[in-house]
């Protein structure tokens, strides 16, 4: 991605003022500013493994940090959790981490997937792969609430939320609260 020198002259010289809070996996292939075609200074982006936001109070608070900066101070108006087909942290979930990786165990045990339905499925099948990674979208969307911060705003209707999955073969799917599923959004 290339852009003049006068255009990063004046993203320099400028306060950030991006829209729009993304949240996904720290995967190599799914790059926020790819799949949304965005420019420097229109997504203020936190990436993790398995694109978690643990619920409030939490012992992992980096993302709740990101959360109360991006709607206190940048006051952005939407927040994306963008999940993504074949995400390595949601087999993780489903088959169990490896005893080398403690960090990492921790980490992914703020999923409500890894504790809960994860035991009744097996990352075999692609099917139920897919199902968990949308279902892993769903859970945090469903944490967000959980800070007073985000709670406001949507009480204030200043604020929307949205779920996605990236499919690196098909892009994206985005959730349909109505319909209760992911599509494509040109399919609706
Ligand atoms: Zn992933």
């Amino acid at each position: 991605m290339a852009h003049s020198r006068a255009f990063l002259d004046q993203l320099a010289s400028e306060h950030q003022s991006p829209d729009t809070l993304y949240i996904g996996c720290a995967d190599s292939r799914v790059i926020p500013e790819l799949l949304t075609t965005s420019a420097p200074g229109e997504l203020f982006v936190v990436r993790n493994v398995a694109n978690l936001v643990p619920p409030a109070d939490h012992a992992h608070s980096s993302v709740g940090a990101a959360l109360e900066y991006a709607i206190q101070a940048l006051h952005v108006s939407h927040i994306v959790v963008c999940g993504h087909y074949g995400c390595g942290g949601v087999k993780a979930m489903i088959e169990g981490v490896a005893p080398s990786m403690p960090e990492l165990k921790s980490w992914l045990s703020e999923a409500t997937l890894a504790n809960a339905a994860a035991r009744e499925r097996t990352a075999d099948s692609e099917e139920q792969w897919r199902d968990a990674v949308e279902e892993n979208v769903l859970d945090q969307l469903a944490n967000l609430p959980s800070y007073p911060c985000v709670r406001d705003r949507l009480a204030a209707k200043t604020l929307t939320l949205h779920g996605w999955v990236y499919d690196l073969k098909g892009g994206l799917h985005v959730y349909d609260h109505d319909a209760g599923v992911f599509r494509e959004p040109s399919s609706t």
